[in-house]
């Protein structure tokens, strides 16, 4: 670390230089053209089309990838559907070996996944490697447990697999995603066409390699990369029997009138606009820097972003002081650097929707913190952001920005917090910050939240539960609750 010459006492905490630290790139090699995963194998499109994925911190090409066609998803649900066949009846221990297999794998290529999500995505090379990977690959090895003992999962009942699983997941934790909806579907015996996002699509082509690698009957795993167009397409091809989505209201909406009166089984995990609250009684540097990770981690690409602050009135000058003194020592800049704490945005269209929110909560009389911060001239960028004065009616307040984007509301009592938190169209998580267990409970049990952390953010871990009420969608992702919708009961 290099620091200024001049004393101390004048350094402003984003006055440190940081001797750049970056991870080396030369372990991924990424070919520059890419087919789709269908059947075992590599092929190419039927619409014969590509499209270009780039690196969001330097707007560099990294490859072109395969845009799949009706005709290529048919191919794909075709593979899926043949494969159910013997893999629905494979005995689940060996099921079970083929899932521990890819967690394996996933783990021995670690830094080569961790490498390229952050390239491909933009999000900072300390989260890749700490978190996405590392819980991609404990989510395999979770549900790699259950494959042979389903019959304990769901007692007195026999559960069947469904048959060919539609996956469409988001960008912005694309392998872990792709954990999330592969693992439960093939450990409960059903098959799967994913589609990746259309701005990351890389860790999940790598991903059919390790499929590859791990020895998976053809057909088992089959990946049709594309845009909405192909997502669309997968959900309302007539041999799949259940859809799993992630990504925006919006387009769960459409989903779900799509599949009204088809008799498919769906699962949505939508938006969120998630209250953080903090008390007056809560220790607060450590709520601070929960409430740090609650938003700025993956550049506030998280459904579950705590992008809302509560903070009890009595305490919020102290709070606001300390964290605007920390949003000023987060490193923003190259994401494949080791010691950044904010990267790059996505995408240009994602940054265009966070300047637009951003824009509105000024109009609509929002005052704004931005902490002094150099941002790269190249790439998609935008600095961690705070907002005081924020009405419950304002954009800012209600929207989903997906960005770095704090917005701080007040509130003086329990019941007041309580209600401010459930006043949105969302519901997936929520945060309390308190020194009392009981005022825990006692929120916990009146926030209409999927989650809801307790001194501590955006946390995860296989075994448990995770999705949302109202307009956050429904179903469970995690833990036993996660394989329910992968299995039909009798
Ligand atoms: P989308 O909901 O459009 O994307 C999610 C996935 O669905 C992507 O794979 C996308 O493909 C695909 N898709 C798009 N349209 C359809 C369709 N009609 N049928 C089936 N699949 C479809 O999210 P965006 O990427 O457009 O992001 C917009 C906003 O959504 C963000 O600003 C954020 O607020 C929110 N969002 C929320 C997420 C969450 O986890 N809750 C995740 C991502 C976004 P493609 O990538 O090619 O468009």
């Amino acid at each position: 670390m290099a620091l200024s010459t001049r004393p101390a006492a004048e350094l402003a905490p984003f006055e440190w230089d940081y001797v750049p630290a970056p991870e080396a790139r030369d372990i991924v090699s990424i070919a520059p053209r890419n087919q789709l995963y269908i059947g075992g194998r590599f092929v190419e499109p039927h619409s014969k089309h590509y499209f270009k994925t780039v690196n969001p911190a330097t707007e560099e090409v990294l490859a072109e990838v395969a845009e799949a066609d009706e005709v290529d998803v048919d191919r794909a649900v075709t593979a899926a559907t043949e494969a159910f066949r013997s893999w629905s009846r494979l005995e689940p221990a060996k099921r079970g070996r083929y899932i521990f297999r890819i967690s394996r794998l996933l783990q021995e290529r670690a830094r080569e996944l961790a490498v390229l999500e952050t390239l491909d995505g933009g999000k900072p090379i300390k989260e890749s490697r700490d978190v996405d990977v590392p819980l991609a690959a404990a989510h395999f090895f979770y549900y790699a447990g259950w494959a042979d003992k389903l019959e304990w999962a769901f007692p007195n009942r026999t559960p069947r697999p469904l048959g060919v699983a539609g996956q469409v997941i988001p960008w912005n934790f694309p392998l872990l995603m792709l954990a999330w909806k592969i693992a439960p579907a093939l450990a409960a015996g059903n098959t799967v066409v994913l589609k990746p996002a259309e701005t990351t699509p890389l860790t999940a082509l790598l991903f059919a390699e390790i499929c590859e690698q791990a020895g998976l009957p053809p057909g088992v795993v089959n990946l049709v990369t594309g845009a909405g167009k192909t997502g669309s397409l997968v959900v309302a091809h007539p041999d799949v029997r259940k859809v799993a989505f992630t990504g925006s209201t919006e387009v769960g909406k459409l989903i779900q009138r799509a599949l009204a009166g088809t008799g498919k089984r769906l699962t949505l995990e939508l938006g969120g606009k998630a209250a953080n609250i903090v008390f007056e009684d809560a220790p607060i540097d450590q709520a601070v820097e929960g409430i740090v990770n609650g938003i700025y981690f993956n550049q506030g690409h998280v459904c579950c972003a705590g992008s809302r602050l509560l903070v009890q009135e009595s305490i919020q000058e102290p709070l606001l002081e300390k964290l605007k003194l920390r949003l000023g020592t987060l490193r923003v800049g190259d994401p494949l650097d080791k010691n950044t704490d904010v990267g790059a945005i996505n995408s240009r269209q994602q940054l265009e929707k966070i300047q637009g929110l951003v824009a509105s909560g000024i109009a609509e009389g929002a005052e704004i913190y931005q902490p002094p911060c150099r941002l790269p001239e190249r790439g998609y960028w935008f600095p961690p952001t705070l907002f005081t004065g924020v009405a419950q009616s304002h954009r800012i307040a209600r929207e989903e920005i997906f960005g770095p984007v704090l917005s701080v509301l007040t509130f003086r009592t329990p019941d007041e917090a309580v209600e401010k938190a459930n006043n949105t169209p969302y519901g997936l998580s929520a945060g309390v910050w308190t020194d009392k267990g009981s005022r825990i409970l006692w929120m916990a049990e009146r926030m209409r939240a999927g989650v809801v952390w307790a001194n501590t953010y955006n946390r995860f871990d296989p075994t448990s539960p995770f999705g949302g009420y109202k307009e956050s969608g429904f179903g469970r992702e995690g833990g036993l609750h996660g394989l329910l919708p992968y299995v039909e009961l009798s």
